[in-house]
């Protein structure tokens, strides 16, 4: 087993402008009890605004991670054994259509079609911009609590992939 180097620091108080900054440390990861994966952790008030009513008051608090897989049923869940299912997410649906962007709307098949068609960089500039001016909130929007940029650019990387292997 591994050591994680990386401890969780609590910063619940940080302006929502830095979100995408990428200059906090990395949180914590724990496997998912159902799937495995490596699942980051999620602050509380991510995962209260992303539970719907009224499964959102029987969630009791706790250390939550967030399992991005999207076949495994398990949104949430606590090394305690707590856990909240993704059936009962208000963002079940924008998870099953692999959205990246939950504050633009962008979901892995617009940005797929925009590469192609070489409309990319103007849709990433545009989240870019407005990240940056304090327009996005992904740590509340994103049932991972996290920023989408990354998802960009695993999907670059991917869509670059599928074209050198053809
Ligand atoms: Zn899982």
């Amino acid at each position: 087993m591994p050591v994680i180097r990386h401890l969780y620091t609590q910063q619940t108080n940080k302006n929502m402008s830095d979100c995408c900054s990428g200059s906090h440390s990395k949180p914590t990861k724990q496997p998912c009890p159902q799937c495995g994966s490596a699942c980051k952790h999620v602050e509380m008030r991510t995962l209260y605004h992303q539970v719907q009513f009224p499964e959102n008051q029987g969630v009791p608090l706790d250390t939550y991670y967030f399992c991005s897989t999207k076949e495994c049923p398990t949104g949430y869940f606590s090394i305690t054994g707590n856990s909240v299912p993704k059936q009962h997410l208000k963002m079940r649906q924008e998870i099953q259509k692999d959205t990246l962007c939950y504050c633009f709307d962008i979901d892995a098949a617009d940005y797929l079609t925009a590469l192609r068609i070489n409309n990319a960089e103007a849709i990433k500039n545009f989240v870019m911009q407005r990240t940056k001016s304090g327009q996005c909130a992904c740590e509340l929007r994103n049932p991972s609590g996290q920023c989408c940029l990354t998802k960009f650019k695993h999907l670059e990387r991917y869509n670059l992939n599928v074209l050198t292997e053809n």
